[in-house]
């Protein structure tokens, strides 16, 4: 049985995050693409960005790709993404920019066998072509970003991870973070060493220990298993250091997509927006049969 952070159980029967390790995620073997998905989510999705109060220039960004052709949704199906990036001047919009851009292309290649091979080898483009970029232009050195996505292929969705942007499922009256925090003070945290309030307060919170620009990159790879409801939302810091877990569940929950996502951007910058704000709320409304989404339109 899965926990939710506050111990409640999640779901009784079925394990829903389940953490792939490198070996098992490059052990696939290599297949025929499928000609269409079995089963296809029907989502309604919204997304807002926002400088911030403090910051001259917005490093967050999101992107998202949700293709038409059959065996595109069958074998990747649609992504959604966020990135924070860091480093001086530009830099740390540059390497946002970058690596979504790099992330996405990457991915969409069907020469790879599988979805998470294919998340893991998009993250390691991502993350050469940042370190190229760094390495060569002076100004740039140091510079590098975050990237938490997800994947929505048949009833799944594959979370791909570096940094302390996050992934939450929010399942009826549960919220759930996937993303573990690749932050010094949440690896503090979890050792035991400090309690996550004072890792809240703590002068080493914004230290990341993953992120696109590091050398030898490993990103967590989880996968969940969909239920009609179910809603995901990938967020930045900036939302997280000011607006707690249970005010956004309250929040996705109670609102449309759009709306949420422009609601949680509210709330963050009225409690102080010190940093770039980026919030991206998926809603699996159904999970439809091939048939039944093409009955629809929705494909
Ligand atoms: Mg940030």
């Amino acid at each position: 049985m899965q926990s939710s952070h506050s111990g409640q159980p999640v779901n009784d029967e079925v394990e829903i995050t389940a953490k792939f390790r490198r070996s098992e995620v490059l052990a696939q073997p290599p297949r025929e693409p499928k000609a269409q998905p079995d089963i296809v989510p029907f989502v309604r999705f919204g997304a807002k960005t926002d400088l911030g109060n403090v910051r001259e220039n917005n490093e967050d960004k999101f992107d998202f790709f949700e293709p038409t052709e059959p065996v595109l949704l069958a074998e990747r199906g649609s992504v959604y993404a966020v990135c924070d990036g860091m480093g001086g001047h530009s830099a740390g919009q540059i390497a946002s920019e970058l690596a979504l851009k790099t992330f996405l292309k990457a991915y969409y290649d069907l020469e790879l066998p599988d979805i998470d091979t294919a998340l893991y080898s998009a993250v390691q483009a991502a993350n050469a072509l940042v370190r190229e970029v760094a390495q060569s232009i002076p100004g740039r050195r140091g510079m590098g970003t975050t990237l938490t996505a997800a994947a929505l292929c048949e009833g799944d969705a594959h979370i791909v991870h570096v940094g302390d942007s996050r992934c939450y499922l929010i399942r009826g009256e549960v919220i759930e973070q996937i993303t573990d925090d690749h932050s010094y003070v949440m690896e503090q945290v979890r050792q035991g060493l400090l309690s996550p309030e004072e890792a809240q307060h703590s002068p080493y919170r914004n230290v990341i220990t993953r992120s696109i620009g590091m050398d030898a990159l490993e990103p967590d790879i989880y996968r969940v298993p969909l239920q009609a409801g179910d809603r995901l939302v990938l967020c930045t810091d900036g939302l997280t250091t000011h607006v707690p877990d249970a005010q956004i569940a309250e929040v996705v929950r109670s609102h449309s997509p759009s709306a949420a996502a422009q609601r949680l951007v509210e709330m963050a910058l009225e409690d102080g927006g010190s940093d770039n704000v980026t919030v991206v709320v998926v809603h699996i409304l159904e999970l439809l049969s091939w048939e039944q989404a093409r009955q629809i339109g929705w494909v």
